[in-house]
């Protein structure tokens, strides 16, 4: 038995290609709007992911400056102000332009099941246990689990107990021989997961839009959520407000619950 910690890996974000932005406004007359990023007016939060969905946000009024729509006499200059109204009067279909990819590293499958209950803005990859056979049983314990001496004595036995199974199992199909076909090797393997504890540590790549990080980063640390969800959407809260002030920055943390203060976007 492996004792492993949750862990959360930030590893894709987007990036705006300056040029092609660049080509777009000129041909719609918007180039003032790229030369307040060029002479760094915007906000010091500014950054890619932010500019994206006030990119996508500006498109929708021909609001780079006041007059080029006739209707638009006036518009915010200060990305965290223009985002935030964006947040405050629900346009949340521009957040979906923004996307970031985690990699959840040693999560359990009670967390992986709960996570793919969310299901519009994200892409999932996951793990396969019909192709990697498990060796050790990797496990997390929480630190109340942890300072319970009796409990620790007897979960780390069981789990040694059930690692010894599954090396058992493979030694008893002979998988490790010389020759055995893959199909023979997944199909086996697919057996013997089944003999793997739920708590198992696993691991998925979770991308998902900002409009569902907002949405799920509130359901999944709210009180009654799960506690290892809610230990690993606490550190995506983390990574998200540090990534993207603007698009996070109106959640209230109380005892590890994330409130926006604008729900629903
Ligand atoms: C604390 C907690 C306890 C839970 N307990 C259980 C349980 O006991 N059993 C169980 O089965 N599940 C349980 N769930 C899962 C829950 O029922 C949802 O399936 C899950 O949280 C996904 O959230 P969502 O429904 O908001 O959908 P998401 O997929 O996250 O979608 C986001 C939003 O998009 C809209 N939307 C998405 N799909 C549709 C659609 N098909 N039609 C219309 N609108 C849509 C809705 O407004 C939805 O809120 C629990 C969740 C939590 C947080």
């Amino acid at each position: 038995m492996k004792s492993v910690e949750p862990e959360v890996y930030l590893v894709a974000k987007p990036e705006l290609d300056l040029d092609e932005v660049a080509r777009y406004l000129g041909d719609v007359g918007g180039e003032a709007w790229l030369e307040r990023l060029d002479r760094g007016d915007l906000d010091e939060a500014l950054n890619d992911p932010q500019t994206l969905a006030e990119f996508a946000g500006r498109l929708c009024y021909r609001s780079w400056e006041p007059g080029l729509n006739p209707n638009v006499t006036r518009v915010r200059t200060d990305q965290t102000d223009y985002l935030q109204n964006i947040l405050r009067s629900l346009h949340g279909s521009v957040l979906e332009h923004v996307s970031f990819s985690f990699v959840l590293h040693n999560v359990s499958r009670v967390l992986t099941h709960e996570l793919v209950r969310h299901r519009p803005g994200v892409a999932i990859s996951q793990e396969s246990l019909r192709y990697v056979r498990l060796q050790d049983l990797p496990f997390w314990f929480p630190e109340w689990a942890q300072e319970d001496p009796e409990l620790m004595k007897r979960a780390g036995a069981l789990l040694e107990q059930m690692e010894e199974f599954q090396g058992w199992m493979a030694g008893h199909f002979g998988l490790d021989d010389e020759g055995v076909p893959f199909k023979e090797k997944k199909h086996k393997t697919s057996f013997m997961r089944r003999f793997a504890p739920e708590g198992v540590g696993t691991g998925l790549v979770w991308t998902a839009n900002v409009r569902t990080l907002r949405h799920t980063l509130e359901s999944r640390t709210a009180e009654g959520a799960e506690e290892e969800i809610r230990l690993v959407f606490n550190k995506i809260g983390e990574v998200m407000r540090k990534e993207a002030p603007a698009l996070f920055g109106d959640y209230e943390v109380d005892d590890g619950a994330w409130t926006p203060r604008w729900r629903k976007v």
